[in-house]
């Protein structure tokens, strides 16, 4: 049986979890994997890119701070990635390197196991780095009567927005969320990577509507700080676990065109990660 080389760039790396989740998927079709954890940084990317490519390796997985270096080393880009300008996906084709950006369709997959949907609902998103570029164009597309994108740093957030004109999408900075007359919102996604820092988002519980979802895109210790608040509040709220495994099932498909089934997937980890803390 020929061996699926596979590898995540990325730094940090050693405690991912793509590892496990792509021998999960490997696993279901019978394919013998080889997953290879590869530090690296916007330095040494390329050449080690250049490497993993002539080992024989199928692709890879992205991961901070590589996504964008990752989305400008490529021959050709999907339309997700274009969109994003950022890779979370490359695959080794014969005639050069394709991107394409998973994390958007992954996160929309696993909102609907949340049965909530973006159509008419008002939305917002904390944070404006490269998950928030990521899922921006899926909530954009999916027609939201008013989109919110709030960042520490605004002008990131208006950059996310920048070829939108209708005037109930709009950004602001951390503090202009609590601004009053804003609509109330309906989703409210996290994509700060504050919880890695123990802390969530300074959110009113005020500022969401009664059956409100806030949808985490950290998981496991980082999605703790927010959790905890949710559950204060009395807030619906779902965490990123989902979206990690809806985003590699997306990847393993673009490598070996098999589609993966996702949910027990989804229950293991999340028991192994409930073990782990
Ligand atoms: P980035 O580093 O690109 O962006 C981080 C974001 O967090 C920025 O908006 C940044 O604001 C904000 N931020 C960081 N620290 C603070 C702070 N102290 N106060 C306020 N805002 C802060 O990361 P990503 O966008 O790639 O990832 C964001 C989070 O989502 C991470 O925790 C990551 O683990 C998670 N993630 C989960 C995925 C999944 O599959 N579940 C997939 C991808 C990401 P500023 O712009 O001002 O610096």
């Amino acid at each position: 049986m020929d061996t699926l080389h596979l590898a995540l760039f990325g730094n940090p790396v050693a405690h991912s979890l793509s590892p496990v989740i792509h021998q999960a998927f490997a696993d279901q079709f019978g394919l013998k994997l080889d997953y290879a954890l590869i530090l690296a940084s916007e330095e040494t990317f390329a050449k080690q890119l250049k490497q993993l490519q002539s080992s024989g390796a199928r692709g890879c997985n992205i991961t901070v701070p590589l996504k964008v270096p990752a989305h400008n080393i490529a021959d050709t880009l999907s339309t997700a990635a274009v969109t994003a300008g950022a890779a979370n996906t490359l695959v080794f084709q014969q005639s050069g390197v394709f991107a394409d950006n998973t994390d958007g369709l992954g996160w929309l997959k696993d909102l609907a196991r949340a049965e909530t949907s973006i159509k008419g609902k008002s939305v917002a998103i904390i944070g404006a780095g490269g998950a928030a570029a990521g899922i921006t164009p899926i909530i954009l597309a999916q027609s939201p009567s008013a989109l919110v994108i709030a960042n520490r740093s605004p002008e990131k957030a208006a950059s996310l927005l920048q070829q939108q004109t209708n005037p109930n999408f709009r950004s602001m900075s951390l503090q202009q969320l609590r601004q009053p007359g804003l609509p109330k919102f309906d989703l409210l996604v996290n994509a700060t990577s504050i919880g890695h820092q123990g802390q969530h988002p300074d959110l009113s519980p005020e500022s969401l509507n009664p059956e409100a979802l806030v949808y985490d895109l950290n998981y496991g210790t980082a999605a703790e700080p927010l959790k905890n608040w949710c559950s204060k509040n009395n807030i619906r709220y779902r965490d990123g676990l989902g979206m990690l495994v809806e985003q590699a099932a997306l990847a393993f498909n673009l490598w070996t065109s098999q589609s993966p089934e996702t949910q027990a997937v989804l229950s293991n980890l999340g028991e192994l990660l409930n073990q782990k803390t």
